[in-house]
């Protein structure tokens, strides 16, 4: 990441970051908190060269030695922690921080240290950090990047100031698919809408065969639904209560769109207007199976479905009434 300028949204966070820079009125803590791949690690990263870069400005030069440093990854003055077990543990703090805390960086302003995944500190290691936090020496400053910072003990959290990161908004991801991973607009809407407002997630779908493995296995899922007979059913819902969450959540999500596009094909008889192009055939096929009505029953049911699961409803109950659902409302 070069620059701020490069990073896709938060511009009032960065804003902000760039006017204490500015001002010379840096924090000795951060708390960057939010969704995984929205962004907190470029906002980070670039916040931390620019504290010490030699030009002193709120954008880094990307040219001094301070800068050239920091991105060949031998910064003296920077530290990103690292973590071999699942938890960052005491021994993590006290020899990655601690041990590096109370000599005065060289030739720069700041030592900074970031501690990615900082909610997986266990307690032993956040008291560890805290003794630091209590009194740090002037020239320290932390960037603590969590997806729940509230798992963070009280007395860490009252030190740091805290940023919370927000899901991009859909157009900022698919103009990054667009300019970025030269995506056509079509597709980049497409994965735009299973991204959720993640960059990390976009790019990480893009680059994978299960995304377009989870969105084929829900096709086929929906179609087999409408057609086979009741004991089948059964037994495909029994199939989907051991699938891993997130390609449980994939396949509801591609339903969503699945059937968004349906009720779109039905009331407008014109697939352009269809999300899915690259799938007309099946989203045609899927339309002619069901009246406008019953798919709207089966949008209704969909939706809350994924409610009571993120409330760790009963999966095989769920997916049972889902599709069970699917099939009854079909012709
Ligand atoms: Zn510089």
């Amino acid at each position: 990441m070069n620059a701020f300028t490069d990073i896709v949204g938060h511009k009032n966070i960065i804003n902000a970051l760039k006017h204490a820079v500015k001002n010379g009125s840096t924090a000795h803590a951060y708390i960057f908190d939010g969704p995984v791949g929205v962004g907190k690690k470029s906002v980070a990263a670039t916040f931390a060269k620019v504290l010490n870069c030699e030009r002193g400005e709120s954008e880094p030069c990307n040219r001094c030695k301070s800068c050239l440093t920091f991105d060949a990854g031998t910064n003296v003055n920077y530290y990103g922690i690292t973590h071999e077990k699942k938890n960052i543990t005491v021994g993590d703090i006290r020899t990655q921080i601690n041990a590096n805390v109370s000599y005065p960086p060289q030739n720069g302003k700041y030592k900074v240290f970031t501690v990615p995944d900082a909610d997986l500190m266990n307690i032993e290691a956040q008291n560890a950090l805290l003794k630091t936090l209590e009194e740090p020496p002037e020239y320290v400053v932390f960037l603590l990047i969590c997806t729940n910072y509230k798992r963070l003990l009280h007395t860490i959290i009252s030190r740091c100031m805290i940023y919370k990161f927000m899901p991009l908004a859909s157009s900022d991801v698919i103009n990054y698919a667009v300019e970025n991973l030269k995506l056509g607009s079509e597709s980049a809407s497409l994965y735009a809408r299973y991204a959720s407002g993640s960059i990390g997630k976009l790019k990480s779908m893009t680059g994978s065969e299960e995304f377009s493995e989870i969105r084929s296995r829900a096709f086929n899922l929906f179609s087999n639904s409408e057609t086979s007979d009741i004991v089948t059913v059964y037994s495909m819902a029994e199939d989907m209560k051991k699938y891993e969450s997130n390609i449980l959540n994939g396949v509801l999500d591609t339903f969503f769109s699945i059937v968004r596009d349906a009720i779109v094909y039905k009331q407008t008889g014109n697939i352009k207007y269809v999300m899915q192009s690259d799938m007309a055939n099946e989203i045609k096929e899927i339309s002619f199976r069901h009246e406008l009505e019953g798919l709207f029953v089966i949008f209704d049911e969909l939706y809350k479905v994924k409610k009571r699961l993120s409330a760790n409803g009963d999966v095989a109950l769920l997916t049972e009434s889902l599709l069970m659902t699917i099939k009854e409302n079909s012709k």
